[in-house]
């Protein structure tokens, strides 16, 4: 914070009187302070303030004249937060505390500053203005509340849904695992893409039991559909992904909800893959650490969506990740733009020095399958195999023959 913030305060003087205008509030760091009202040429003290009180905020709320005076009774530092300073922090804030924060401000507004008969003679002038776009925006606020809480209860309702996209073998063309992906079946909504609750469910701390009840039932299903398979004479040789949220590497029992799982469905951890994204690896320290601990327990670590995020490949050589997803928006260009070929050839190359598994994600043509393939890509997923479908119809594609040949 520069110098500029703090306000030194002499015993005895005036921060600010009754009727000045006020831009700011004063957040006492030293000192005491008392603030007064005069009424009728005599002074009231109202009350005496002292480090860690703040006064003077009303004027920031409304931009009103100051209501009271403040002296200083002993040597004074403040530290002065500006409107702009407040506004910033507001506009910086979850739309919902911002709108949480407007809701409380025009209350405190009404009580504090309407004069009942100014209000009378110009009803206008004192209710709270608000224009189109601020009922818009808390239209939306309401909008995203009402739908966190309709994600809660989705989860008693048992709304959820796994699919599962299988994840191909570049080298055999046969189903080597798949990556589970929630969906959300809303009675009023219908099914609901993960991209537009996920992040609300990760903005709260629904994340949390929503990760615990999809490694439940991922364990469970993947050990179902193991069984089929096993019936069918097929391969059970699979690893299954599962993806995990930023806000998940704060939870302290993840790793016991994960094992218990396991122990109950017989799967192995080598058997599981835990999919993180590039932008976890902003949350410090502990992350490489959280990796390690999941490699130490068996499990397969995956750098999911990669350059897309905060890449830098620095990294690379420093996380205990095992295999790279290469994201579906270089995929997509593999073809129309040079530079991206490029680019995910160095990925490859690179990949395959640091001995990581490379998985090619969003392949949507036998093309992209061919120039993946060359380039030394292990493993696709794609819509040109399969998009996520629900447990029986994985389990019916997967006991009918592939549709890639292995030449392809
Ligand atoms: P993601 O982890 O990158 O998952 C891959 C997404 O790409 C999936 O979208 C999948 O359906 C889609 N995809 C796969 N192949 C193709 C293709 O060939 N073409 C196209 N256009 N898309 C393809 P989905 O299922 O809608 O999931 C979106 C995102 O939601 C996921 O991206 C992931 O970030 C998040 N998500 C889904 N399920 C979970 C979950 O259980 N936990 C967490 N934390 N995030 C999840
Ligand atoms: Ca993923
Ligand atoms: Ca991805």
């Amino acid at each position: 914070m520069s110098k500029n913030h703090l306000k030194l305060i002499k015993a005895g003087e005036y921060i600010f009187q009754e009727g000045e205008h006020g831009s700011c509030a004063f957040l006492i760091e030293k000192g005491r302070v008392e603030t007064q009202v005069i009424s009728q040429g005599t002074t009231t003290p109202i009350n005496i303030l002292g480090p860690g009180d703040i006064f003077g905020e009303m004027a920031i709320i409304d931009s009103s004249n100051r209501t009271a005076s403040v002296i200083a009774l002993e040597d004074c530092e403040l530290l002065v937060v500006s409107k702009d300073h407040l506004n910033e922090r507001i506009e910086d804030a979850d739309p919902v505390v911002r709108f949480l924060i407007s809701i409380l401000m025009n209350k405190i507004k009404g009580t504090f500053t309407v004069d009942p008969v100014e209000a009378k003679k110009n009803p206008d002038a004192t209710s709270t203005v608000i224009n189109i776009s601020e009922i818009k925006e808390n239209q939306q606020v309401l909008e995203k509340l009402k739908m966190e809480q309709n994600l809660r209860d989705a989860l008693d309702d048992n709304e959820y849904r796994v699919h599962y996209q299988p994840i191909l073998d570049f080298n055999t063309g046969e189903v080597a695992g798949f990556e589970a992906l929630m969906r959300w079946d809303s009675p009023e909504r219908g099914m609901v893409r993960p991209d537009i609750f996920m992040g609300i469910a990760e903005e709260t701390s629904l994340i949390i039991p929503l990760g615990h009840w999809l490694i439940k039932r991922v364990l469970r299903d993947f050990a179902r559909l193991k069984m089929k398979l096993k019936k069918s004479g097929k391969n059970t040789d699979l690893f299954m992904s599962i993806n995990i949220a930023a806000k998940q590497f704060n939870d302290p029992t993840l790793f016991k909800v994960l094992n218990q799982a396991l122990k109950i469905n017989g799967v192995k951890p080598q058997e599981i893959k835990l999919e993180i994204t590039e932008r976890v690896l902003l949350g410090g320290n502990f992350v490489y650490d959280w990796i390690r601990r999941a490699r130490k327990l068996g499990y397969s670590v995956a750098l999911d969506d990669f350059g897309t995020g905060y890449s830098s490949l620095s990294y690379l050589a420093n996380l205990e990740v095992n295999n790279l997803k290469v994201d579906k928006s270089f995929v997509e260009k593999i073809h129309s733009d040079e530079k991206t070929r490029h680019i995910v050839t160095s990925i490859v190359n690179l990949s395959k020095s640091l001995n990581l598994t490379v998985i090619a994600e969003g392949v949507e043509t036998q093309q992209e399958w061919d120039t993946l393939k060359s380039m030394g890509c292990d493993f696709m997923q794609g819509y040109l195999y399969s998009k996520p479908l629900p447990l029986n119809d994985v389990a019916a594609l997967l006991t009918a023959p592939a549709k890639i040949k292995k030449a392809a």
